[in-house]
C-alpha cells in the first residue's frame, strides 16, 4: 500500500484481517500534511447516492462499536437549507431512512426550539437533524486501525517515498527513496507541494516488490496514478478551518451545524472549529492558511448573521489541508489496471467512510470481488462509461 492515511489505515486492518500480508509505506507517517490529520472529524451518512450512504452507515455502525476508543459522539448533524436547496434535501430523506438512516426534518421553528442560539430565521426554509451523525476524533481513528493492521501482521514503513513503479506480468516494483530522518516542515512541504522531479529530499533509492499495490495517497493520488501510467480524474484543493475563541456561548451540547450560507461548525475544546469551502478556490497543494482575514470575512460574518451570539466572537488559529476532489464528489475505489488497486477522492468523505471503503477494497483484493461491503459503483469505469455518482455540491 502506498500512503498511509485514515484509509491506507483502515485498508490494511481489513486486509490483516483476511491475513493478506501488507506494507504500508509512507513518506510521514505521523501525517503531518495529510488530509487524515486536518479534517473537521464529521461523520454522516445523509448523502443522495446509495453506496455513499450505505458505506457511511457501515462506517457508523463499526464506529458505534469502538465510541469510547475513537471519540464517536453521536450528537447528530443539524442542517439548514435555503428555498432553493431544501427541496432537493427533501427528495432524498425517503432514501436515507429506507437504508437505514434516521433522519428528521425541522420546520425553522423547531431549528430555534432546539437550538436556541439559532435566533435569525432569514433565508431558512427548513432543516434536517440526523441523530446518529456526530463526530469522531480521526487520529484517534487512524491509530485505531494501525493497531489492529500490525496486531494481525502488516508492517508500515517511515520516511519511504515512493518514485516510480514498474508493473510486470507476475510483480509490481516500486520504485522509492529511505530518507534517513524524518524530513523538516519545510522539506516535507517542498517535496509534497512541489513538481515531480523535487525529490532530492526524499533519501537513498531503493526497490519494494510485491504481488500488488493499493494506492492510498489521497490528495496526491493524481501524481501516483501517473507513475503507472494510469488516468487521474481529480483535484487537490485547499479547505480551510479555523478555531474560534468563544468565551459566550456553549455548543458542547449540539453536534455539526452546517448553516444555508455553508459555515460549518462544531464545539472543539474550550474553541468552536469552524470552516467554509469558498466555491472558487483554484487546484492546487496549497497549505497556507489565511488567518484572520479567513475568518473575518469567510467565517464570522456568516455565523453572525444566523446567531447574534457569536458577535463576540474572535479568532484564536486555524489551519489549511487537501481535500480531493473527484468529478462527481464520489471516491473512487477499485481495481486500477492488473495488481493496481485503489482508494482515493474521497472528495472531503473519508474519515466517515474509511472503515466501509476499507473494507471494501480489502474484499476485492483478497476474495477478487465485493462480497458484504459493495463499492461497485466506485470504480474508476464510470467516468468512460458516463455512469457518475453525482453527490451535492457540499461543505
Ligand atoms: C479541512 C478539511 C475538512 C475535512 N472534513 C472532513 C470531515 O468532516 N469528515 C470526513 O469524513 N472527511 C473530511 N475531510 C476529508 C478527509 O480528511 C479525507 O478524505 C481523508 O483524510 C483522506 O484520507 P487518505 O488516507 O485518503 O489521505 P491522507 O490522509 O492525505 O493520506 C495520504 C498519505 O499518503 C502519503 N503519500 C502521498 N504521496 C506519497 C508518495 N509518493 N510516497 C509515500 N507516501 C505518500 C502522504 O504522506 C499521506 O500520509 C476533510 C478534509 C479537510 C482538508
Amino acid at each position: 500500500m502506498i500512503g498511509a492515511g485514515i484509509i491506507g489505515s483502515s485498508v490494511a486492518m481489513a486486509l490483516a484481517e483476511r491475513g493478506v500480508r501488507t506494507a504500508v509505506l509512507d513518506i510521514d507517517l505521523s501525517g503531518r500534511l495529510s488530509s487524515s490529520e486536518k479534517n473537521a472529524g464529521g461523520v454522516r451518512a445523509t448523502w443522495w447516492q446509495p453506496v455513499n450512504i450505505t458505506l457511511c452507515c457501515e462506517s457508523i455502525r463499526y464506529y458505534e462499536t469502538i465510541r469510547d476508543q475513537v471519540g464517536f459522539r453521536q450528537k447528530g448533524y443539524l442542517w439548514l437549507y435555503d428555498e432553493e436547496t431544501w427541496p432537493k434535501a427533501c427528495e432524498h430523506l425517503d432514501l436515507q431512512r429506507t437504508l437505514g438512516h434516521p433522519i428528521e426534518a425541522l420546520t425553522p421553528a423547531e431549528v430555534r426550539r432546539r437550538v436556541p442560539e439559532i435566533d435569525r430565521l432569514e433565508g431558512l426554509a427548513g432543516a434536517t437533524f440526523s441523530p446518529a451523525d456526530g463526530l469522531i476524533n480521526p487520529n484517534l481513528l487512524k491509530q485505531h486501525y494501525r493497531v489492529r493492521a500490525t496486531a494481525g501482521g502488516a508492517t508500515f514503513l517511515d520516511r519511504i517515498y515512493v518514485n516510480a513503479a514498474t508493473v510486470d506480468a507476475d510483480e509490481v516494483r516500486l520504485h522509492c527513496s529511505q530518507a534517513p530522518a524524518p524530513l523538516t516542515d519545510d522539506d516535507l512541504v517542498r517535496l509534497m507541494t512541489g513538481d515531480d522531479a523535487d525529490t532530492a529530499h526524499a533519501g537513498a533509492p531503493f526497490e519494494l516488490r510485491a504481488n500488488a499495490v493499493a494506492i492510498t495517497t489521497g490528495a496526491w493520488s493524481d501524481k501516483v496514478l501517473r507513475i503507472f501510467g494510469l488516468k487521474s480524474y481529480s483535484d487537490p484543493i485547499r479547505r480551510q478551518i479555523c478555531l474560534v475563541d468563544n468565551r459566550v456561548t456553549n455548543f458542547a451540547a449540539y453536534g455539526m451545524i452546517v448553516d444555508t450560507s455553508g459555515v460549518y461548525f462544531h464545539n472543539e475544546g474550550a474553541h468552536i472549529l469552524a470552516g467554509y469551502s469558498p466555491p472558487d478556490t483554484p487546484p492546487g497543494r496549497d497549505f497556507n492558511y489565511d488567518g484572520e482575514p479567513f475568518f473575518m470575512d469567510e467565517i464570522w460574518p456568516r455565523m453572525y448573521a444566523r446567531m447574534s451570539c457569536c458577535e463576540r466572537m474572535r479568532h484564536a488559529g486555524g489551519w489549511a489541508g487537501l481535500y480531493e476532489v473527484s468529478p462527481d464528489r464520489s471516491a473512487i475505489v477499485g481495481r486500477a489496471a492488473p495488481r493496481v488497486y485503489e482508494a482515493h477522492s474521497f472528495s472531503g468523505r473519508g474519515v466517515m467512510q474509511s472503515y466501509g471503503a476499507g473494507q471494501a477494497l480489502a474484499e476485492l483484493i483478497a476474495d477478487g470481488r465485493y462480497l458484504k461491503f459493495d463499492a461497485s459503483a466506485l470504480c474508476r469505469e464510470r467516468f468512460e462509461r458516463n455512469q457518475p455518482v453525482l453527490e451535492e455540491l457540499h461543505i
